[in-house]
């Protein structure tokens, strides 16, 4: 019996990679009948590029992203106002990267089906709930978790056993509904977020991030390889509050809806309106996250990446955050035969760091700082709230270690 990972997104496959290279059995079920390199840009910090480099993946890593060098802050006539050294310009030992999270995930799949094998990854398989089994025994343990996978294409229901089940079934997941009936909803910042990617000429370092805000618009832009800049658009619109309708990172956005908030934005180094009349695609989602959970798993049952944490895709942290469960689960599993204690001291090690990051998310969104000193105070107060202090990153063991 292998341990069941719902969900092949970043959290899932990198859970599967950490877990097979720190010795345990793993495999995978993917809703979606076929991975699809869908999304947008996305951000790995230092402390996520660490553990995929120390999972042998530097090489394909450096070929699919962009090493950020600086963050740059500016106003909407392009005057900087702070300017923050990202990455190795920073003083950490691992790069930040910006890719296409389709990329990634694309990459991580294919280092999944080499290492675990072709088979390690089924598609068009959803999680639809678990139960205990008392009466399965693995190598040396007694009990599993018994999962029901429904076959999207035949429609019918079976039962798998498995040594665990980790829940990276994302920000809809079915394992942590299950797990937390009660629940609440899905909480909006009152922001819609318009997102796309575009071909442009490289501008400032060419590895720029630019966050540029007026009033209640904000633009965050930053090239992703391939001629293409990604940029995010987000419009403060509504007080906070549970969100009344969908959230899917996939939905279709209309660019009569964003344009009108941009379209005087005149930075001189970057074309703003070009770049949203100039995308591919344009993706609409609200900024929403979830209050964190007192607990997240029982037993034999855990989560993972933003099935257990959603938050604001504000500090750059979504997928890194997921990165660091995948190793810090690995890490435990291989420590201890026993599973529902590897679980347990996993959750103790990430529920509260990751409950930070939620909430420091929540905090960077409000601060709305505008001077260098209080960008800087505000960036600086992030990172440490977060665990991205450039000093404990590069004195820290690896999560690898046992
Ligand atoms: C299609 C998509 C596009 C995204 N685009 C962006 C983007 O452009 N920018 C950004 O910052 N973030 C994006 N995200 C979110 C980002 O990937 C995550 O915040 C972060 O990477 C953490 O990933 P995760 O693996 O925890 O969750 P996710 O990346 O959400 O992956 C969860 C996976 O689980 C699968 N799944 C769901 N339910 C079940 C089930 N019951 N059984 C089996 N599988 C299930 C989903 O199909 C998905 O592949 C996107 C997510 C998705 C799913």
């Amino acid at each position: 019996m292998s341990v069941l990972i719902a969900g092949a997104g970043i959290g899932g496959l990198a859970a599967a990679l950490s877990l097979h290279a720190a010795g345990v059995g793993a495999a995978v079920v993917e809703s979606a009948r076929e991975i699809r390199p869908f999304g947008v840009g996305i951000n790995l910090l230092p402390h996520a590029v660490r553990e995929l480099i120390e999972l042998g993946l530097g090489d394909e890593l450096a070929a699919i992203g962009v090493a950020t060098a600086e963050n740059v802050y500016a106003d909407r006539l392009g005057r900087r106002v702070f300017t923050e050294p990202r990455g190795m310009a920073q003083g950490y030992r691992w790069p930040q990267y910006s890719v296409h999270r389709g990329e990634l995930q694309r990459l991580l799949l294919a280092a999944v089906r080499e290492r675990l094998g072709a088979d390690a990854v089924r598609t068009g398989a959803r999680v639809v709930g678990f139960g205990d089994s008392g009466e399965w025994a693995g190598p040396g343990e007694r009990g599993g978790v018994r999962v029901r996978i429904l076959d999207r294409a035949t429609g019918t229901v079976e039962e798998s056993a498995a040594r665990a089940l980790i829940g990276a079934d994302g920000l809809h997941s079915a394992v942590r509904a299950a797990l937390h009936p009660q629940d609440g909803p899905l909480l909006w910042s009152g922001i819609r977020m318009w997102r796309g990617t575009t071909r442009a000429e490289p501008f400032l370092t060419g590895r720029s991030m630019v966050i540029v805000r007026d009033g209640d618009a904000e633009l965050v832009a930053y090239p992703i390889g391939g001629g293409r800049v990604n940029w995010v658009c987000q419009v403060r619109v509504s007080e906070p509050g549970p969100l009344t309708g969908d959230a899917a990172w996939n939905r279709v956005g209309r660019l009569a809806d964003v344009l009108p908030y941009f379209d005087h934005w005149r930075l001189g180094w970057l074309d703003v309106p070009g770049l949203l009349v100039n995308s591919g695609e344009i993706l609409e989602y609200p900024m929403v996250d979830r209050e964190p959970l007192p607990w997240w798993g029982s037993g034999r049952v855990t989560l993972l990446g933003d099935a257990a944490h959603p938050m604001y895709p504000v500090g750059a942290n979504g997928a890194s955050q997921a990165v660091v469960d995948a190793r810090v689960l690995a890490r435990e599993l291989a420590r201890t035969g026993d599973v529902p204690t590897a679980l347990a001291r996993y959750e103790t090690e990430r529920r509260e760091a990751t409950a930070a990051v939620v909430r420091a998310n929540r905090a960077m969104n409000r601060a709305g700082a505008r001077t260098p000193e209080e960008l800087a105070r505000v960036t600086d107060t992030y990172r440490d709230t977060t665990g991205g202090d450039v000093r404990t990153l590069n004195a820290r063991a690896s999560l690898g270690r046992r």
